[in-house]
């Protein structure tokens, strides 16, 4: 699992994280927020939030979370065989994975500075009061990730993120027991 505040550059390591290794499977999520300008379609399921309400009804969420007045959940995964699952949440939604799925590898990944994680944000062209919320739960959030003994990576320059990241995902399959990461 990917976990972190917004923009740290979550989205990006996990593109670069399927492109060095053949055996990761990302899954897709769905969300009741509305798809930003540029954004591909296939980001995620853009549910209204009745969708998203008889989906959790139906029991077809493993892990679902409010974030910023937004809904964000986890459909249940179907990756093909031998392929190891990539989710891409916040810490409350890693929390709940972790209370089925101890063994599940959490990686935390943390902006080099304050400024910077402001300054991605920004660059997307969300709502200012969108970025004013995301900004005051990353203190929360980091909380959260050390109670959760997730693995603090530190995205000073991507490739060594995704270096380091790549290299947990081997030792733990190593060790024989990856199955979410
Ligand atoms: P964004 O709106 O910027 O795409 O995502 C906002 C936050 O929602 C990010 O921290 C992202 O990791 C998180 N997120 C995306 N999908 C899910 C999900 O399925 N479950 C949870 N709990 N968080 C998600």
């Amino acid at each position: 699992m990917l976990s972190g505040p917004g923009g740290v550059g979550k989205g990006t390591i996990a593109a670069a994280l399927l492109a060095v290794d053949p055996k990761l499977w990302l899954s897709r999520s769905w969300t009741t927020r509305m798809r930003r300008p540029g954004e591909p379609e296939t980001a995620y399921v853009f549910a209204s939030n009745a969708e998203f309400r008889q989906k959790i009804a139906e029991g077809g969420f493993v892990e679902w979370a409010e974030i910023a007045g937004n809904l964000y959940g986890t459909p249940q995964p179907d990756p093909p065989a031998g392929f190891d699952v990539l989710l891409e949440i916040d810490v409350q939604g890693a929390a709940q994975v972790r209370e089925n799925r101890p063994e599940a590898l959490c990686i935390f990944v943390e902006a080099p500075s304050p400024e910077e994680q402001e300054s991605r944000l920004r660059g997307r062209g969300d709502p200012e009061s969108h970025i004013a919320k995301r900004l005051a739960l990353a203190d929360s959030e980091r909380i959260l990730a050390y109670e959760l003994n997730a693995i603090h990576v530190v995205n000073d320059t991507l490739d060594e993120t995704v270096a380091a990241i790549a290299s947990l995902i081997e030792d733990v399959r190593q060790e024989g027991t990856a199955n979410d990461e």
